[in-house]
């Protein structure tokens, strides 16, 4: 399965081998068990502004930016984008209750996988679309000496976000490794489209809702159903990258 899909990856992005030096981690769903405080917290937020919704779209919506999702709610219930006002006023809403509601808890498994990864010797960064410094600030504190600042892309550096592969070709240059150096970890379908389209092996983790399907769909290389199965057979993927050759 793991050889097969590095074989598929060598042969849709034209690279002749999978050489991994650094790997790019979205953040809510993949390091913390969070989306579904934050799936709480939109709902609740656009419910309030006669948004139309419902909780499971915002797994859908996942990675992209607040004002983006802000938009979207209000092109499907108003027929309009938001105003900037609408967008800064909503968001800090949103990121308020998300606050009240999260607990912080690290995603099960992350420490493990990063333990693997930090072993390989891999550079290790974050590239997320979101905002919420309640939780990236927190990073180092539940990850000790994982991630550094300068080294994450968040919300407040992209243009675009996912599922643009802007983010993670920024990832790319902030970890000055080309697409072929990296491997992401995502849990979100717009995530994997960023990943996929910014050329990368993409791994999903589906920690939520979501049916397999949507994931592999949206370009994903490899599929675990938690980090901890990733864990346990990151020392393949690894050994298989370095033998295979397109
Ligand atoms: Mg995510």
């Amino acid at each position: 399965m793991i050889r097969q899909a590095i074989i598929r990856y060598l042969e849709r992005t034209g690279q002749t081998t999978l050489s991994p030096k650094a790997v790019l981690f979205d953040m809510d769903g993949v390091l913390y068990d969070s989306m579904r405080f934050h799936a709480r917290s939109w709902h609740e937020t656009a419910t309030r502004h006669r948004l139309i919704s419902a909780p499971e779209d915002y797994y859908m919506f996942e990675g992209r930016t607040g004002h983006s999702t802000i938009d979207e709610l209000f092109q499907r219930t108003f027929g309009r984008t938001a105003t900037l006002e609408e967008k800064e006023s909503i968001y800090q809403e949103k990121a308020a209750l998300f606050n009240q509601y999260n607990d912080g808890q690290p995603m099960t498994g992350a420490a493990e996988v990063l333990q693997q990864v930090k072993a390989c010797q891999l550079q290790t960064l974050v590239v997320t679309g979101s905002g919420q410094l309640s939780l990236i600030d927190k990073l180092n504190q539940s990850y000790p000496g994982c991630f550094i600042r300068e080294k994450m892309v968040t919300s407040y550096d992209v243009k675009y976000g996912k599922p643009d592969p802007e983010p993670y070709l920024m990832g790319l240059e902030k970890a000055g490794v080309a697409r072929n150096e990296a491997i992401i970890i995502e849990n979100a379908p717009m995530g994997v489209q960023a990943g996929a389209a910014a050329g990368i092996f993409t791994i999903a983790v589906n920690t939520g809702p979501l049916p397999d399907q949507i994931l592999t769909d949206s370009g994903a290389d490899l599929l675990y159903a938690d980090m901890l199965s990733l864990a346990k057979d990151w020392q393949k993927i690894m050994d298989i990258a370095r033998t295979e050759k397109g």
